[in-house]
């Protein structure tokens, strides 16, 4: 609504007006005209809703996306040992070698495949869940150490090949040194491993039904490498995880499985001192197999000059390998 001066002064010439203002002078007069409603389209605009939401979100993405990835290259640049050819523990589980050969070389991944804003939010919502579950377990009569005497966290670095190059890293997320004596009818032992995820609904009911070895692999031989490479190996590590669509927890003590560390530290051993990922064997016969799906270097693998068989095992009419 606007005072508009110039109605007030037509309304003066109204004799009706003139007349209350003979009779009470003094009074204000003034016109108020309502500013003309822009036209109104009631249909939904989803088109342009999504349009201002991707590109909010492409905005965001990329901004924290570019700070994250020069964060990372100036942590490279500083750190000599951090450039020095390595494989993490946490990769070890997956049985492509040749995906952890590239890993391993950094060999840059497929164009497209970058972490974008998404993949960054997934990894900051696992380090801050990492942080609540500690609070969580601390609460709950666990002494629960994060990081060492001096700051660092928990971590190994093994030589697995000559003159240093090859290496196996590993870090944990902490170590539980003490607290309640049972937990129902288990009882506790410590020192103990502990590891933490935050998944979405899918993996983490996956893992609830069939078990941490079973439903992710690659957590059970993280946590195997964890707790043979840091000396934890004599009580079964604790897992834990939380939904992070329904913030249901479950946890799982996990027994040192020395048959799967090797097999973990041999798989890391042939990664390392292989001379160029190529060498190294595919998972799969071609590149629909589902690992090949969400690989990032499935283009370079798949157009990779020189392919060498499969390292598999025979297998029977039934589709299992032969003993
Ligand atoms: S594309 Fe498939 S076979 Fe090639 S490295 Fe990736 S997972 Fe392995």
């Amino acid at each position: 609504m606007t005072i508009d001066w110039f109605d007030m002064m037509q309304a003066k010439q109204d004799p009706v007006v003139a007349a209350v203002l003979d009779a009470f002078p003094g009074s204000y007069i003034c016109a108020i005209t309502p500013k003309e409603t822009p036209a109104m389209d009631f249909t939904p605009n989803s088109v342009a809703a999504s349009s201002f939401a991707e590109a909010f979100d492409d905005h965001v993405s990329h901004v924290v996306a570019d700070g994250k990835n020069e964060e990372r290259a100036r942590y490279f640049a500083d750190n000599e040992d951090a450039r020095r050819p390595s494989i993490g523990a946490g990769r070890l589980g997956n049985e492509c070698k040749r995906a952890l050969g590239y890993e391993y070389h950094r060999v840059p991944v497929d164009e497209g495949r970058e972490p974008n804003g998404k993949l960054h939010r997934i990894f900051d919502r696992g380090h801050d869940a990492e942080e609540r579950m500690a609070e969580y377990l601390r609460a709950a009569g666990f002494t629960l150490l994060t990081h060492r005497a001096d700051g660092k966290q928990f971590r190994f670095d093994v030589v697995a090949y000559e003159d240093g190059k090859g290496r196996i890293k590993g870090m944990a997320d902490g170590v539980v040194t003490a607290g309640p004596e049972y937990i129902g009818r288990t009882k506790m032992a410590y020192p103990c491993l502990w590891e933490n995820k935050e998944l979405g609904n899918k993996s983490f009911n996956k893992i609830k039904k069939d078990g941490v070895q079973k439903g992710k692999s690659e957590y059970y031989v993280q946590c195997q490498l964890n707790m043979l490479y840091l000396g934890l190996h004599e009580s079964p590590g604790l897992f834990t995880m939380k939904s992070a669509d329904t913030q249901e927890i479950y946890a799982e003590l996990i027994a040192f499985d020395p048959a799967a560390a090797q097999e973990a530290s041999d798989r890391g051993v042939q990664v390392v001192k292989a001379a160029s990922p190529e060498e190294l064997p595919r998972i799969a016969r071609d590149s629909t197999g589902f690992q090949c799906k969400i690989c990032d270097h499935k283009k370079r693998c798949w157009s990779a000059a020189e392919a060498p068989a499969p390292a598999r095992a025979p297998t029977n009419w039934l589709g299992k390998a032969n003993s």
